[in-house]
């Protein structure tokens, strides 16, 4: 059986795929945080929907349930922005990388 979504042409490529043509260089400082973080944290005492765990393509944000906080694997970031704007909490700050670090785009 395919993991494809369903939907999908038989040979169109997933995210999935697409992102491991990618080059990353990871930098050794995160360049997003969480601007409130611990048990009285939006993340664990109002936002039921955890977006930021669903929208980002690169699956950065991921609940931990058991330790209930949010992981941030910064390192896998496309820089695409849309945390930056679905948080409904306005909890996440995320910058871009310092220059020369993160994902790298080849155009042309
Ligand atoms: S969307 Fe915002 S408030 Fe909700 S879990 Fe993610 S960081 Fe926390
Ligand atoms: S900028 Fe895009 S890829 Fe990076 S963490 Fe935010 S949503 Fe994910």
């Amino acid at each position: 059986m395919s993991d494809k979504p369903e939907g999908l042409p038989p040979d169109a490529m997933t995210v999935e795929a697409k992102l491991g043509f990618l080059e990353y260089k990871k930098s050794p400082e995160t360049h997003i945080s969480l601007r409130k973080t611990g048990a009285d944290s939006p993340c664990v005492t109002e936002c039921k929907s955890k977006p930021c765990t669903t929208v980002c393509p690169a699956k950065v944000y991921e609940w931990e349930e058991h330790e209930k906080k949010v992981l941030v694997a910064y390192e896998n970031c496309i820089e695409c922005g849309a945390c930056r704007m679905l948080c409904p909490f306005d909890n996440i700050s995320c910058d871009w990388p310092k220059g020369g670090f993160g994902v790298k785009y080849k155009f042309g």
